[in-house]
């Protein structure tokens, strides 16, 4: 490793560690146990070499926006022997790239695009876990389905047989300063404990994405079970 390597590794390390004592004293103020909460590096934009570099850091897994760039990493060993999760809007035609070859896609957010991923999952001969996302603020520039839009897709994504749901995923508007998203993250587990109160069929509720670099404190107090921290791990992004 070259000593720019070197320090770049250091940085991430102190970083990771400071992000680990934040999410253990905000899941002990929630009574909660840390290691029941995930760390996933929002990878998107740092190259297959920085990647690789923070696998062996102490995170869970990745998460990548754009199918492309995971399939590149993925093909180039970054990732190590963590998973990695597809974070961002997916687009129905890229759907065939990453089924089968991401363990969790957090972004479902139309029938249309279940259907798509239902398809190809169909025909790997393999069950695709995902996530619905939830637009909470009503953001036009935002996908994500409108909270009173959630139970009627459910009921249909949960009819498709090669998919599984497990859980929720939202993306507050940014936090200008602490506890700003706590609303919007209560909102998002209310509706994560009504959906798994419904028993629906293929759906197995354990998963509740929520929280970034400046708001993952609070979305752990109000219940996620999977933070996904970028600038926080790797440095603003340019
Ligand atoms: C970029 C991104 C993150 C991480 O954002 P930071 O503010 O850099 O921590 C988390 N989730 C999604 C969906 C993202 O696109």
């Amino acid at each position: 490793m070259g000593t720019e390597q070197m320090q770049q590794m250091q940085q991430m390390e102190q970083r990771v560690s400071l992000i680990r004592r934040q999410m253990a004293e905000a899941a002990a103020q929630a009574g909660r146990r840390p290691e029941d909460i995930l760390l996933l590096a929002a990878s998107k934009t740092q190259s297959a070499q920085t990647v690789a570099l923070s696998a062996g850091l102490d995170i869970n897994l990745f998460g990548e926006n754009r199918a492309q760039e995971l399939v590149e990493k993925l093909e180039a060993g970054a990732y190590g022997d963590k998973p990695v999760h597809m974070i961002g809007h997916l687009q129905k035609n890229k759907a065939k790239y990453v089924v089968g070859r991401t363990a969790l896609i957090h972004s479902v957010d139309s029938l249309e695009l279940a259907q798509e991923i239902n398809r190809q999952a169909v025909k790997r001969e393999l069950v695709q876990d995902i996530l619905i996302e939830v637009n909470l603020a009503g953001e036009q520039s935002k996908s994500g389905v409108a909270p009173q839009g959630l139970e009627p897709l459910m009921e249909q994504v949960c009819r498709l047989p090669a998919l599984r749901v497990r859980g929720l995923m939202a993306i507050p508007p940014a936090a200008q300063q602490a506890g700003q998203n706590r609303p919007y993250f209560s909102a998002l587990r209310q509706l994560f404990v009504d959906i798994k109160s419904k028993k629906y069929d293929n759906a197995n509720m354990d998963c509740l994405s929520m929280g970034m670099s400046r708001d993952f404190c609070d979305a752990i107090l109000e219940g996620a079970t999977l933070v996904r921290i970028g600038s926080g791990i790797y440095g603003p992004r340019s």
